[in-house]
């Protein structure tokens, strides 16, 4: 079975679009439901580190399909697109979604709507 591992990314938690959800109530409700196989939150993928811990979890085959929640995924794909290649994971395997200005529950219902839909 695929492996399937979802990051949430919040621009380092002081954005106010990402004010009014738990952000940990959404892993761990998707982590109850095994919808994904792991969970993490970063606090700002789209810097340096973000590109090395990017490259550092991807290496390897380890993941098959990582969900990224966060800003826009047009946004995602053109900030990740170097440490992918750098990490050999095809770009095609990321799955960006947007879930700023959602709440916990409007976070989490996009999430499993996106999660369930392959
Ligand atoms: S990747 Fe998107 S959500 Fe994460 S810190 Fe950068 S702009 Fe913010």
């Amino acid at each position: 079975m695929a492996k399937k591992g979802l990051l949430l990314c919040v621009c380092q938690g002081t954005c106010p679009s990402f004010q009014e959800m738990d952000i940990f109530e959404v892993g761990n409700t998707l982590r109850r439901e095994k919808l994904i196989d792991y969970f993490a939150i970063h606090p700002q993928l789209c810097a340096r580190d973000g590109d090395i811990f990017l490259e550092t979890l991807l290496k390897g085959d380890s993941t098959d399909k990582l969900y990224v929640a966060a800003c826009d995924p047009l946004m995602q794909t053109k900030m990740f697109r170097d440490a992918l290649e750098k990490a050999g994971f095809d770009p095609k395997n990321h799955v960006g979604i947007d879930i700023r200005n959602k709440n916990t529950e409007q976070a989490i219902e996009a999430l499993k709507e996106l999660l369930t839909e392959e």
